[in-house]
């Protein structure tokens, strides 16, 4: 995966923010608050690398665990020159938000090294990576702590740790890292799962609202590994894709754009600019298109304040991680705009991730078609879960699934007791 991001200075206050609404709302006793607050472990490393021309580099990298009451912790790992440990703090919370609410055994982890990959070569890579995962093996391994790609690391860099840790080990443990290579065994499906993910909640989304998704017109931020998958996967249920973008331009034809020709332009000319048979359209102004569904799929803090109040679409559905803050939130509540929450609308990922690691454990593999009919069953149950909540307690989507997740986790919790 290779999301260009910059990391939001408030992304842990977010976090914090959002899980203390609802701490307030389940009436969580301090204590428990405290403990769901705060990370469990947290490894620093500093380590070095020898470069190509034969000097050293010293880097940093950082693993850490939210909490594993429900289970061992699961959690990307990232390359990013911008790498914070608040930031780390967050997405790891926000992973066990997403384990819980689709409700797979699994605390939250997240992982990653402060460092511009695009600025090493592939050796450089490769030993910075086995290096990091000698470091963080202290933390990572089936039962502990399983990690996954995320911004800048990929299948590639998943077959390095698992290979790194299974030469400490002196055999093959497939199972320590998620999202492999399928011949040292990756799941079948594993790269499309977070779009499959995103297109079973917007049919369950597209059935409470009624609206008919073959026909419906779908704006897509962001046409990457997530956002140009779900363009696709939903082209093929008849909706149309009216607009979609990159990091530097848009596209956008209100009969709906080929996708098969744009992916085609884009490939020949590493770029969407240019593409006839659409109007070139800026972001900003593909966020305000009049349309059924807006998919933001780009990155975190797309929809604030300022630009939600020009949301025409009537479900947005957050396939990217934190694409709008909390006053998006409260003017799609206002204005009556149906938001499918990051934490339920992209949990195929993690949850294919799952299937997985239980694959891995019983050498048993499964063919791609049972892998979605699973997800399928993972993703509607979880959204008929957090859309009931919504229901019955009148709060937004996001409010329900935090209401769904932080329950099951803080219960977890009570059940087990504190030790001693
Ligand atoms: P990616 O790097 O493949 O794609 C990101 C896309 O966004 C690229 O096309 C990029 O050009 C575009 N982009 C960057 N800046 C943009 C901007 N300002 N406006 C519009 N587009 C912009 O990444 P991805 O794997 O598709 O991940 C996208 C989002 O989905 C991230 O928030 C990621 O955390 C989240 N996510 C991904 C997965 C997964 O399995 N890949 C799982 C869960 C969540």
């Amino acid at each position: 995966m290779t999301t260009e991001t910059d990391q939001s200075p408030n992304l842990l206050q977010t976090a914090r923010n959002q899980f203390n609404n609802v701490a307030d709302i389940l009436g969580l006793e301090t204590g428990l608050r405290k403990v769901l607050l705060t990370c469990k472990r947290e490894l620093t490393v500093n380590f070095p690398v020898q470069m190509d021309n034969g000097t050293a580099e010293v880097y940093t990298g950082y693993r850490f665990q939210h909490n594993v009451a429900r289970g061992p912790a699961k959690g990307g790992i990232r390359y990013h020159p911008g790498l914070t440990p608040d930031d780390l703090r967050a997405l790891a919370m926000l992973m066990t938000w997403k384990c819980a609410t689709v409700d797979i055994p699994y605390g939250g982890a997240k992982g990653g090294v402060v460092v511009d990959p695009k600025n090493l070569s592939q050796p450089e890579l490769e030993r910075l990576t086995r290096r990091y995962a000698t470091e963080i093996s202290l933390m990572i391994g089936p039962d502990t702590d399983i990690a996954a790609p995320d911004v800048n690391t990929d299948s590639q860099t998943m077959a390095w740790i698992m290979d790194t840790y299974s030469m400490q080990k002196g055999y093959s443990v497939t199972a320590v890292v998620t999202g492999k290579p399928i011949n040292i065994g990756g799941a079948e499906g594993r790269g499309e799962a977070t779009a499959r993910g995103v297109q079973y909640v917007i049919r369950e989304a597209c059935r409470e609202k009624n609206i008919q998704l073959e026909g419906a017109k779908i704006a897509v931020q962001g046409f990457g590994n997530v956002g140009a998958t779900v363009a696709r996967l939903l082209a093929e249920d008849g909706a149309l894709i009216v607009a979609i973008s990159d990091s530097a331009n848009g596209l956008y034809n209100p009969q709906g754009l080929d996708l098969k020709n744009v992916t085609i332009y884009q490939q020949e000319h590493h770029s969407l600019a240019g593409y006839p048979n659409a109007d070139g359209i800026s972001n900003q102004d593909l966020l305000g298109l009049d349309c059924d569904i807006l998919i933001p799929a780009a990155f975190e803090n797309q929809l604030n304040g300022q630009n939600a109040g020009q949301v025409k679409a009537k479900i947005v559905v957050e396939a990217a991680n934190g694409p709008s803050n909390l006053e998006a939130d409260r003017v799609f509540h206002d204005n009556g705009i149906f938001l499918v929450p990051d934490i339920l609308a992209n949990a195929g990922g993690v949850t294919v991730s799952y299937f997985e690691w239980v694959q891995d454990l019983q050498s048993f593999f499964w063919n791609e078609a049972e892998t979605n009919r699973r997800l399928n069953t993972i993703m509607s149950k979880a959204f008929g879960e957090v859309h009931k909540i919504a229901q019955e307690r009148k709060v937004d989507m996001r409010t329900a699934a935090y209401i769904l997740a932080v329950g099951r986790v803080a219960e977890a919790c009570l059940t087990r007791g504190i030790y001693p």
